[in-house]
């Protein structure tokens, strides 16, 4: 038997793909990477996934999980001929448990079908990746998706109760409950959030709820000048005040996001904060949006608004959400980052971010998760210009310098991948990274789980090159 029909033997004939179409189809995602995996293989229990873990160790072929493939720095893409392990047919929620307040997934669950499902019984799953349409529990949990409620409420990894984890030789690790407290040995769910499709394959994800929020309120407010829409975020943090969100979007983001589906953002402002606040008690909210419109307004908004309706709430979320095809559009390509540093040091960043874009003579809009001090400045280029991919390179490499050397680190949701693990040391340390390859050649000895991640490899090819 072939390694193919060994897989339609355990998958089913119609769940393995070989055509060019469909190649090609799985061999990008949200990033400007494209490569042609092996074949790809859509499983539908977590015995076939054993089962194909097990068929690629006999075989030593790399495998790449891969869910809606919306990542942002290239972690399902399928290298060095790897067979792609698409989980999205094991798309079932398996139960929503009203008194332990925990919902148990399959990973292919995409996050806002899961919100709008525990939302009917007044429950709430808090993380909120602006891909939420778009991405799926599975890609959630291995790149510990943020999003713009985290401020208040926390990655997904604060809500990552139990995992069952695929190993990559075919074994099946259950960690976790649905009990609350749990710190029996080392805390492998944390170990397997955010470990990109590197350790495993996650099959099967039990998921902490909280009681939605009777209240909702959303309020934008107007800076001439970016550094004092920076300077309103430390205070309004500094303050005590706990909104559900405070998302930065520059003048350049702007107007790309009117250019793409006009939302009447203000135009002639340099920088808009949006906030979210959410709660039990309406007097409490509204009083929490008057202190954070006297803080703004005392650190130089010329104007805040709050939204009056439902409509315009939606509206202004939904400008948010659209920034990432608004920036598609405007240039053939963007590298989009995503630094996190301490809060304080926004109105530096950002300064720092203003001189790179002039000197290297490119266009960076600026926009994030500025409440809890998540930056994505997205580098808008054309990769068939190699003099302007040079100075893409030197941007890059200085925003990720101003990050570490302000205190912060190269990402704050979007995981390293491909794109950005050149930088890891710099980041993380060389004894970091002893540890991190100490744990992947512990659990992957082979290395066939999805390889070329995370890792620099000493003289091997610049992932900015692929
Ligand atoms: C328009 C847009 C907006 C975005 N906004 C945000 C945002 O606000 N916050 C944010 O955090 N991210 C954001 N992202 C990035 C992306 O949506 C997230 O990283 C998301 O979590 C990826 O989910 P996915 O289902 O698309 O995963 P994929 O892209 O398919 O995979 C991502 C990684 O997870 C691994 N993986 C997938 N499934 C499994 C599994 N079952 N077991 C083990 N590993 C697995 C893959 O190997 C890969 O390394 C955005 C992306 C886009 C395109």
């Amino acid at each position: 038997m072939t390694l193919l029909d060994e897989l339609r033997a355990i998958a089913g004939a119609p769940h393995v793909l070989t055509s060019d179409e469909d190649l090609l189809v799985y061999g990008f995602d949200g990033t400007w990477y494209e490569h042609r995996p092996l074949a790809v293989v859509l499983p539908s229990t977590t015995a076939e996934v054993a089962a194909i873990h097990k068929l690629a160790t006999r075989e030593r072929i790399a495998l790449t999980p891969r869910a809606l493939g919306s990542g942002l720095s290239g972690g399902a893409i399928p290298l060095e001929g790897s067979l792609v392990l698409s989980i999205v047919r094991m798309n079932a929620i398996l139960e929503i448990d009203d008194l332990n307040h925990v919902a148990i997934v399959q990973p292919g669950v995409i996050n806002a079908d899961l919100q709008a499902e525990v939302e009917k019984r007044g429950l709430f799953y808090p993380p909120d990746p602006s891909s939420l349409k778009q991405s799926a529990i599975g890609g959630n949990v291995a790149e510990n998706a943020g999003g713009a409620r985290c401020l208040k409420y926390g990655v997904t990894a604060d809500y990552v109760q139990a995992l069952e984890i695929v190993l990559p030789d075919g074994a099946v690790l259950r960690t976790g409950g649905k009990m609350v407290k749990n710190v029996t040995g080392y805390d492998l769910r944390a170990l397997f959030t955010g470990s990109e499709g590197t350790l495993g394959t996650v099959t099967e994800i039990t998921l902490r709820l909280l009681p939605k929020p009777k209240f909702v309120r959303t309020a934008m407010a107007t800076y001439a000048a970016i550094d004092d829409a920076a300077q309103s975020v430390t205070a309004i943090m500094a303050a005590g005040l706990s909104p559900t969100s405070i998302e930065l979007l520059d003048n350049l983001t702007m107007r790309c996001v009117e250019e793409f589906s006009p939302a009447g953002l203000p135009l002639d402002a340099d920088a808009i904060l949006l906030f979210g606040v959410d709660g039990n008690h309406e007097a409490a909210l509204d009083d929490d949006l008057r202190r954070i419109e006297a803080l703004a307004l005392a650190n130089g908004a010329s104007e805040i608004r709050l939204a009056r309706s439902q409509d315009e709430s939606d509206r202004l979320w939904a400008a948010r959400r659209v920034i990432a095809p608004a920036l598609a559009r405007k240039r053939p390509h963007r590298l989009g980052e995503d630094i996190s540093i301490p809060r304080s040091a926004i109105p530096a960043m950002i300064a720092r971010i203003r001189g790179i874009a002039r000197e290297r003579e490119l266009l960076i809009p600026v926009f994030g998760h500025a409440g809890d001090g998540n930056l994505h400045p997205n580098i808008l280029c054309d990769r068939s210009d190699a003099a302007e991919m040079r100075r893409v390179r030197e941007a890059a490499r200085e925003i990720f310098e101003a990050a570490i050397a302000l205190g912060g680190t190269l990402s704050g949701e979007h995981g390293i991948g491909l794109l950005k693990k050149q930088f890891m040391e710099m980041d993380v340390g060389a004894e970091g990274l002893r540890v991190m390859r100490a744990i992947k050649s512990a659990l992957d000895p082979l290395g066939i789980m999805n390889p070329g991640k995370i890792f620099p490899e000493p003289g091997g090819v610049d992932a900015f090159e692929l």
